[in-house]
Parts: structure tokens; C-alpha cells; sequence
């Protein structure tokens, strides 16, 4: 689908066509529903004989733009649109599951993702195992006769690990699961993982796609044939994504290449600027050469993300004190946003976990995360400098 085009023109060119009013940028369709001409219209659109909108549940050209272009830049052939980034993720993993079921999933995963796992779906006879990423090799003794899903996040949030896309496309093709990879932190312009195997990509649009910091939403795209089951699950339990979101999502993607080569260079400069200061034991950011998986990163990551941790000499106490030294930047738990936001995760997002499962992710009580905005970096660097002393 991609094939023709670059990127970024796919990224600016996929339009609903024009009205008859030939306006440019697509205008928003705010409607619920859509009309049929005669009885006869609305028995073949009902019957999926026709192509068209019959009700903004199930289909509106807005979200319809967002999906189509989603699909373009990520290589897939379908997709839904949802509320949430969580809303894709949870209708991914009902919409293809059943009773009885296992997934396998990678045990550095985003706070909601480890809810529904670990919480939701068992209520409903859904099982699940985490695997280490740094230990691909386990994974083959973790595999059950009724795992039909492996779940990965990489680069993952908020230790940066990653997971060779390309080994796990053959292991899961070898176990025959279907293999979903959460793609939020790099973005189709920087890691296309279909072209490695997997079936399913899903995308909080709440981060860099929108890349704002306005709305919320996600995307969930692949073949058309795993498709098909997510998109029979969120046309009738709607967890549709409004027109107005799409409209702002699919504004937003024209300026995706634009934006994350300018997170990139930010956040480059940043972790250069981390690795070499005295009061920071390591900095981990996938392009830099300090990252243990730097070989793996260079090699499915086209750069290196807009997201950088560190973690602090001292602690916890001094993580927390570095974060009310902050001048310039945000204190706040989003990410991928113009704004560069600070978060100590030991004590905000990742609070809920266990010591043992923090450790187990790589969340040290100095970890500090830093989602790198599109300031001028020497101010970016300047606020971290004075809040390190
Ligand atoms: C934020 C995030 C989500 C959840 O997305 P929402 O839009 O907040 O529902 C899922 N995965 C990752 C990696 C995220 O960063």
C-alpha cells in the first residue's frame, strides 16, 4: 500500500476526497448518523453490498482518514480507531480471545496493559504469562497448548528495553500466535514492526501522534483477516474514537516526520548530556551507546525516540528533589507531547507495583523519565543541568 509514496507524503496525502464545496484540508464531520437515498439504499448499505457511512459507531469519514493513513504509514491493511490508547489495546485482546486462552506478553509493559492482563481478562478465563525480554531464549518453555497471543512493547515505558522484532516474528510464527506489538514510544516513522511479522500494531494516538498533548485516542491496525474480529467487537461494543479526536489525529500525522526527527535530536542531545554528568549513574535512551541493546536499536530503530531515562545518584529522595528543582519543565505523567515533561515513575506511575515487579522492569527508586518536547534543547538542557546540582 505504502510502496509508491514516502512517508511523509503518505503522512499529508491520505485525504478523504474533497466535497463538492472542494475544500483542501478535510473538514470535520460531526454527525451520528448518515441518510440513504431510498429503501433500497439503506437495505444494500445494511448489507454490506455498498461502501459508505451509515452511522459514526461503526464508520465516519474522519476516522476513516485517520485509519486509512494509520494504515498506510505502518504498512497494514486495516484498522479501528478507538477512545483510548487502552480502549485498542483491551478490544484487541477480547476482540481475538476467548475462555481458556493464554497470552504470552512482554513483562515490561505500560501500567493498564498489566491491569487488563492481570486483573480483567482472568476474570473471564483469560490467562496470561509475562516473559523477560532480556531472555528471548525462556520463552519457548513458557508457551502453552492454548496460548494464542504474544503481547510486546518495545521500546518498553518506561525502561526503554527492547525486543528484536525480527526473532520475535519467527518465534511466534513458529508457534503459530498472533503477535501484537504495542508501537507508542517509536512511532511508524521510526519502527514499522508488520515488516517484521507481526499482525497487529496498536498505538495510544494520545502520545506522539497527536504530539500535543490534547486528546486522547488510539489505533489498532493490521491484516484484514485479524482485523475482522476487533472490528466486529468495537462496532457493537463501541469504543469508538469521536470525529473531532480523529480529525485532530489525522491534522496531527502531517507533521509526524517533522516532529519526531525533532524530538530525536532533542532527546540525542539530552542523553549525551546525561551520560556524561557525575550525579547520574546511567542513562539509557536506545540510540545512545551506553544502552545495552544499542546494536538492536540501530537495527529496528530508524532513530532513537523521544524519550530518555536516567537514573540519579541518591535515590528516591534526591529523584523526587531533582523534580521539584525543575524550572522550565513539566511535572506531569504524559509523554510525547511539544512540552518536555519530567516523571519520577517509582513514586507517580509505577507507585501501584510491588518493589519486586519495579525491580523487575528496571524501575530503580532514581529512575527518572523524561519525554523530551520540541523546545530549543539548550533550554531543555539547561533546566536538567540546574535541577542535577
Ligand atoms: C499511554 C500508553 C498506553 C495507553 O494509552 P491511552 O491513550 O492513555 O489509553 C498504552 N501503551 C503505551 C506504551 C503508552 O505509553
Amino acid at each position: 500500500m505504502c510502496k509508491n509514496k514516502h512517508f511523509e507524503t503518505d503522512a499529508i496525502r491520505t485525504q478523504t476526497p474533497s466535497s463538492d464545496q472542494r475544500e483542501h484540508s478535510t473538514p470535520l464531520y460531526m454527525t451520528s448518523s448518515f441518510t440513504f437515498e431510498s429503501a433500497e439504499h439503506a437495505r444494500a448499505m445494511f448489507a454490506s453490498e455498498m461502501e459508505g457511512n451509515i452511522y459514526s459507531r461503526y464508520s465516519n469519514p474522519n476516522t476513516d482518514e485517520f485509519i486509512t493513513k494509520m494504515c498506510r504509514l505502518e504498512g497494514a491493511k486495516a484498522g479501528v480507531a478507538t477512545a483510548s490508547g487502552m480502549a485498542g489495546i483491551f478490544s484487541t485482546l477480547a476482540g481475538l480471545l476467548s475462555q481458556g486462552d493464554h497470552i504470552l506478553a512482554s513483562r515490561s509493559l505500560f501500567g493498564s496493559s498489566h491491569q487488563i492482563l492481570s486483573q480483567i481478562l482472568p476474570r473471564w478465563g483469560i490467562s496470561f504469562t509475562y516473559a523477560d525480554t532480556d531472555k528471548p531464549k525462556s520463552w519457548e518453555s513458557l508457551i502453552r497448548s492454548n496460548t494464542k497471543i504474544l503481547f510486546l512493547e518495545t521500546p518498553s515505558n518506561p525502561g526503554l528495553d527492547l525486543i528484536d522484532l525480527e526473532w520475535a516474528g519467527m518465534f511466534a510464527k513458529s508457534h503459530n500466535l498472533i503477535y501484537v506489538v504495542d508501537n507508542c514510544f517509536a512511532t511508524p516513522y521510526l519502527q514499522r514492526p508488520i515488516e517484521y511479522g507481526a499482525d497487529i500494531v496498536t498505538h495510544s494516538a494520545t502520545k506522539f501522534i497527536d504530539g500535543q498533548g490534547r486528546a486522547i485516542g488510539g489505533v489498532i491496525v493490521g491484516s484484514e483477516k485479524t482485523m475482522e474480529q476487533i472490528q466486529f467487537f468495537a462496532r457493537h461494543t463501541g469504543p469508538s474514537m469521536s470525529p473531532f479526536n480523529a480529525w485532530l489525529f489525522s491534522k496531527s500525522l502531517e507533521t509526524l516526520p517533522v516532529r519526531m526527527d525533532r524530538h530525536c535530536d532533542n532527546a540525542g542531545r539530552l542523553a549525551e548530556f546525561l551520560g556524561d554528568h557525575s550525579n547520574v549513574n546511567f542513562v539509557k535512551y536506545p540510540h545512545h551507546k551506553d544502552h545495552p541493546q544499542y546494536e538492536l536499536a540501530k537495527k529496528q530503530m530508524k532513530r532513537g525516540g523521544g524519550v530518555v531515562c536516567f537514573e540519579i545518584a541518591g535515590g528516591f529522595e534526591k529523584a523526587k528533589s531533582f523534580i521539584d528543582r525543575i524550572e522550565l519543565l513539566s511535572r506531569s505523567a504524559n509523554l510525547g507531547d511539544t512540552r518536555t515533561i519530567v516523571t519520577h515513575p517509582a513514586s507517580t506511575t509505577h507507585s501501584k507495583l510491588t518493589g519486586e515487579e519495579r525491580k523487575a522492569v528496571g524501575i530503580t527508586p532514581g529512575l527518572i523519565r523524561i519525554a523530551v518536547g520540541l523546545e530549543h534543547a539548550d533550554d531543555i538542557v539547561k533546566d536538567v543541568e540546574q535541577a542535577l546540582r
